[in-house]
């Protein structure tokens, strides 16, 4: 099993890098963002364990997210490759990590570090706005649709998250720097990081993210 992680900020454009990665690698990406607001709208019972953490932008336990992404990593054939977005969030998740890795013979061969400045980050995030059906992401300013409210890809409803008002958002960039941010020391160290400036377009990120990864 081998592994790349897309570390960033709330909004740093994680989402959107997964999703042109996706299409020109053999990375499965795996969001536990997109996890966890899957298993809110199906009521089960870890959604309504976590639905409050989702509303307040604060971390869900670690014992949790590290419980999913063993059961994820298990669904998969020996030689699967993962991108994952939004996991590890904390140094306790990134050790975790660590320790379930040879369990599956996996490493962690690439962390993207998505650089951007919270100047950056609340437009975008506030802007944002996410396909019902297909999950892309698109920005009322920055990449608008071509109709209002529907998806250029398939033709689906655009929703705003509930997390991406500017009350959740000051908390969600809060919780970064102070249990996320530490995180880049801590790949720096293992000699894993590869940082991109987020402030550039989609394509620019995506390209310099490509060329990260043959590197
Ligand atoms: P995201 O879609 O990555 O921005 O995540 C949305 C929300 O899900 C976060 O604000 C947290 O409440 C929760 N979440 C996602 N990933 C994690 C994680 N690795 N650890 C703890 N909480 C998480």
């Amino acid at each position: 099993m081998e592994a790349i992680i897309l570390l960033g900020g709330p909004g740093a454009g994680k989402g959107t890098l997964a999703e042109g990665l996706k299409k020109q690698t053999p990375y499965m990406h795996v969001s536990t963002g997109n996890i966890l607001r899957d298993a809110v709208k199906s009521g089960s019972k870890l959604g309504q364990t976590v639905e409050p953490f989702l509303k307040n932008g604060q971390l869900v336990a670690d014992e949790l997210i590290l419980e999913i992404i063993k059961e994820r990593m298990g669904q998969e054939p020996a030689g699967a490759k993962f991108m994952f977005d939004g996991f590890p969030r904390t140094i306790h998740q990134a050790e975790g990590l660590q320790t379930l890795l040879p369990d599956v013979n996996g490493s962690v061969s690439h962390v993207l570090n998505l650089a951007a400045t919270p100047q950056d980050l609340i437009p975008r995030l506030c802007g944002r706005r996410t396909c019902k059906t297909c999950g892309a992401i698109f920005h009322m300013v920055n990449m608008p649709p071509k109709e209002e409210g529907i998806c250029d890809l398939d033709g689906g409803e655009l929703f705003q998250r509930a997390d991406d008002n500017e009350e959740t958002v000051m908390s969600r960039l809060e919780v970064y720097e102070l249990q996320t941010a530490p995180l880049i020391d801590f790949y720096e160290k293992l000699g894993l990081i590869r940082t991109i400036n987020a402030g550039g377009s989609a394509d620019y990120v995506l390209d310099q993210a490509l060329a990260a990864l043959r590197g």
